[in-house]
C-alpha cells in the first residue's frame, strides 16, 4: 500500500501528543517520525506564529472598529430620525423662491435680519437691471437700474429663527440634471429640532406673506424659460384699467364678459364643460392689446402667463406641458398664434429646420388647458387672415375683438387723460381732433375730398403725448407725426 502523503488532517493523537518546540533558527522538523500524521501548515503552530497572531489582532481591532463606527452611524442616523425633522423643498415648488427670499429678508424689529444675513456664509446673488425710461418718470440717458437680490447659497447655513430656535438650512445642486436643459435640479433642505418642528408652519406662512407683499398692488408676468415658467423682470405696478384706451364699449363688453365666466363656475361644474374661456383679440401692432390684457390681470388680482408662439424653440410639448402648469391665478396670453399655424419646416423652401409649433399642437395644448380652476385665455395675432378656422370654436375662442386702429374717440379720450387738466374747456382737445380730422385719420377729411384716408395707432398718439408732455400746442403743432412716413423711390 503506498504510503499518505501529507494527510490526515488533523494531526494524530501521537504527533498532537508532543508538538515540536517552535524555533524560529530551526525550521519545523519534518523527521520521519512525524510524517506519520503530516500537516503543511498545523493549526497550533499558526496561532503560535506571532505574525500571523498579530495580523489576526489587528484585523479582529480593524473589524470591531469597522463595527462600532457602523452602529455610530446607524445610531446617530436614528438619534437624527428621532429628534430632528427634515423639509426638502424642490425648486419646482413656488415656495422654494418664498423660503430662499424669506431666509434673507428681515422679518421684524429685533434685529434678526443681520443676524440671519451674517451667518450665512455663503451668499449668492441674482440681478435684475432695467433701463431707465422716461415713461416711468425717470432720467434715462440710457442708464440701467440695477436689482441686487441676495439670498443663501450653495451649501450649509445654520439660521436663527428666534431665540433658542434655529434652523439648517442646505441648499444643494442636484448631482444628476433633471431639467430637460440639462440644468441641474436645486433643493432646499431645512432641519429643525423635532420639539420645534412647528415653527415650519410659520416659516411657510412668513414667507408666503413676503411673496405677497412684493406682489402687492402689482401684477407678476410668467414666461417660459428652460422648459418651465419663470417670473419675467420683477412683479409690475398694475397696470390701471383706465390707462387703455380702447374703441367706445369696447374695453367694458370684454371686462363684462371675463366678470362674467369668473362668476359662474357652478354653471360649467354642473353642466361637465371645462371650465375656460378664451378670447382673440386681433388687429393691427401697437393698438394697446397686451396693455389691455395685462390692466384685465390686475384689475382681477390675476398674474399673467405669457408665451410668445413665434419664438424660437417653442414646440408642440413644451407648448403643452407649460399649458397643463400653468401657474395659479393666472391669464394666459398667447401672443403671435399666427405663428403656429403653419409648419414652417414645410414652409420654409430654404431649408429652415427651426423647431416650431403646429397648428395643431396649438388646439390640442388649448384644449388640454388644465380643468379645475378657472382659465381664461387670451390670444392675440395681427393677422386674423392666417388662422385657422379650427381654433375658432367655443372653448377655444369663445370671443373675438378686433382692436383696431385709433378712432376719434380714443384720440379725444387720451388727449383728456395727458391734457385734461390743463384743457379744462376742451377747445384744446377740439382743435387736436379737427387737426386730426384734417390729415385724413379716422376716415378722411370730409371737407377735403382730396386728403387721403389714413389711420395711426394708440401708440403713436401715446408717444406724441409723451414727447409734449405738459405741452398741448406742441402736441395740436406736431401732429403730422401721426401719420405713418412711406418712403416711394
Ligand atoms: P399691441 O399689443 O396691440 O401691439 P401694446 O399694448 O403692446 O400694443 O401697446 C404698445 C404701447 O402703446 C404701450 O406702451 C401702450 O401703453 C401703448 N398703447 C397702445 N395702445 C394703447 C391704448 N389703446 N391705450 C393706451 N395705451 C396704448
Amino acid at each position: 500500500m503506498p504510503p499518505a502523503v501529507g494527510l490526515p488532517f488533523p494531526p494524530s493523537p501521537q504527533s498532537a501528543q508532543s508538538p515540536p518546540p517552535y524555533s524560529p533558527s530551526a525550521p519545523p522538523s519534518t523527521s520521519p517520525s512525524t510524517a506519520a500524521a503530516p500537516s503543511f501548515l498545523p493549526l497550533d503552530q499558526l496561532f503560535t506564529n506571532p505574525v500571523f497572531a498579530g495580523g489576526l489582532g489587528l484585523a479582529s481591532l480593524g473589524a470591531a472598529a469597522a463595527f462600532g463606527r457602523r452602529t455610530l452611524i446607524q445610531g446617530t442616523a436614528l438619534l437624527r430620525r428621532q429628534l430632528l425633522v427634515n423639509i426638502e423643498i424642490s425648486k419646482r415648488d413656488p415656495s422654494y423662491s418664498w423660503v430662499l427670499a424669506w431666509l434673507a429678508q428681515p422679518r421684524d424689529n429685533s434685529g434678526f435680519i443681520a443676524q440671519r444675513l451674517t451667518r450665512l456664509r455663503s451668499l449668492s446673488v441674482t440681478t435684475t437691471t432695467k433701463s431707465l425710461s422716461k415713461v416711468a418718470g425717470e432720467e434715462g440717458n440710457g442708464r440701467t437700474h440695477a436689482d441686487f437680490r441676495v439670498q443663501p447659497g450653495f451649501g450649509h447655513h445654520i439660521v436663527r429663527h428666534k431665540p433658542g430656535v434655529y434652523i439648517a438650512v442646505n441648499r444643494e445642486k442636484a448631482s444628476t440634471a433633471t431639467t430637460a436643459t440639462g440644468e441641474p435640479h436645486e433643493t432646499l433642505t431645512l432641519t429643525l429640532l423635532w420639539m420645534h418642528r412647528h415653527v415650519l408652519a410659520e416659516v411657510f406662512t412668513q414667507a408666503h406673506e413676503l411673496a405677497q407683499s412684493f406682489q402687492q398692488g402689482k401684477t407678476v408676468v410668467y414666461t417660459a424659460r428652460n422648459m418651465q415658467w419663470t417670473v419675467l423682470g420683477k412683479p409690475r405696478l398694475k397696470r390701471p384699467l383706465g390707462s387703455v384706451i380702447l374703441d367706445e364699449g369696447v374695453k367694458e363688453s370684454l371686462v363684462a364678459d371675463v366678470k362674467e365666466f369668473m362668476a359662474a363656475q357652478e354653471w360649467y361644474t354642473e353642466r361637465g364643460v371645462p371650465y375656460r374661456r378664451g378670447y382673440l383679440l386681433y388687429g393691427p401692432p401697437g393698438t394697446g392689446k397686451t396693455s389691455f390684457i395685462q390692466a384685465l390681470a390686475g384689475e382681477l388680482d390675476y398674474s399673467v402667463a405669457m408665451i410668445n408662439l413665434s419664438e424660437m424653440g417653442m414646440t408642440d410639448d413644451l407648448l403643452a406641458q407649460l399649458l397643463t402648469q400653468l401657474p395659479e391665478k393666472s391669464i394666459l396670453l398667447l401672443e403671435d398664434v399666427d405663428a403656429a399655424l403653419v409648419n414652417r419646416r414645410q414652409r420654409d423652401p430654404d431649408g429652415y429646420s427651426g423647431r416650431s409649433v403646429t397648428a395643431s399642437g396649438l388646439l390640442n395644448a388649448l384644449d388640454g388647458l388644465a380643468a379645475g380652476e378657472d382659465r381664461i385665455a387670451f390670444l392675440t395675432t395681427n393677422h386674423i387672415d392666417k388662422l385657422d378656422p379650427a381654433l375658432i370654436r367655443p372653448g377655444r375662442v369663445d370671443m373675438m375683438v378686433r382692436i383696431g386702429e385709433a378712432s376719434r374717440y380714443q384720440a379725444g379720450q387720451m388727449w383728456d387723460r395727458y391734457y385734461g387738466d390743463v384743457d379744462t374747456d376742451h377747445k384744446g382737445r377740439e382743435r387736436f381732433l379737427e387737426r386730426l380730422d384734417g390729415l385724413g385719420l379716422f376716415g378722411g377729411d370730409q371737407k377735403d375730398p382730396a386728403v387721403p384716408k389714413r389711420h395711426t395707432s394708440t401708440a403713436a398718439i401715446q408717444g406724441l403725448f409723451q414727447f409734449h408732455k405738459g405741452d398741448m400746442e406742441g402736441a395740436i403743432k406736431m401732429a403730422e407725426h401721426l401719420i405713418p412716413r412711406t418712403y416711394e423711390p
